[in-house]
């Protein structure tokens, strides 16, 4: 196992930071930090789109508008990042009520099983990061998936990406009923895993989220490109030499 010295690895990660809100993260009080040497992680924590899986609403704000009253762009708006999204992904709506409520706004008029393809079916492989994933599974490291999603998604994803049964654990936000960056997530996460601090490695693309886990004392990457991702994942010792 290759270890290279802290300095790297610390600079390595803190140029992950180096997007606007470098100056929002205490890496300097991350208890990551022992003494000069980085604390190897016991499990490493995914977040899954952006991550793991691409996505685009805009496919899915297409499909239904083709079917519907409004522009696909409008459409693609009130299903991405909106307060109804919102409701469904964190648990107290169910899969016919956010249909219902689609449908109204839009003017859809296809079946709920129509409108489930569409909506779920948004989603692509990112090679790199599957690859990554599967070094760490080989080398015997715990892996979670840590996701603000919905069940539509969720039971698109299980029948389409075989490496999506690879993981020790799942924490959903919609079973949870708390997204990321909410406090509560994040303990549900240290409560299924038994892992807290600097045991935990989180992948994010999103810096809210991230920021989020290292407070918690959690070590973090910003995903910003896979490649990035991976030396600082081997930097911390969990893959095997090349
Ligand atoms: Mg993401």
């Amino acid at each position: 196992m290759c270890f290279h010295g802290s300095k790297s690895v610390t600079k390595y990660i803190s140029q992950q930071f180096s997007t606007p809100v470098a100056g929002a993260l205490p890496l300097m009080q991350n208890p990551s930090r022992n003494g000069s040497v980085l604390t190897k992680p016991a499990i490493v924590v995914f977040d899954l789109g952006k991550v793991l899986l691409d996505f685009d609403y805009a496919i899915a704000g297409r499909r239904i508008a083709a079917q519907a009253n409004l522009p696909a762009a409008e459409v693609q708006k009130f299903l991405n990042q909106s307060p109804l999204l919102h409701r469904y992904e964190t648990g107290p709506m169910t899969r016919q009520e956010f249909f219902e409520e689609v449908r109204q706004f839009t003017g859809f008029r296809g079946s709920l099983a129509e409108f489930s393809g569409f909506f779920a079916d948004i989603f692509s492989e990112m090679p790199p990061m599957i690859a990554l994933h599967a070094a760490l599974r080989r080398q015997g490291i715990p892996t979670y998936i840590f996701s603000n999603t919905n069940d539509l998604a969720m039971e698109h994803i299980r029948r389409n990406f075989p490496f999506f049964a690879k993981f020790d654990g799942y924490i959903l936000s919609y079973e949870v009923r708390s997204m990321k960056p909410d406090a509560r997530i994040y303990e549900a996460l240290e409560a299924m895993t038994g892992k807290r601090g600097a045991e935990i490695l989180y992948l994010d693309d999103r810096p809210e989220n991230v920021e989020a886990g290292a407070a918690r004392g959690w070590q973090v990457i910003l995903q910003t490109d896979p490649a990035k991702s991976r030396a600082a994942i081997a930097q911390l010792g969990l893959l095997a030499p090349a």
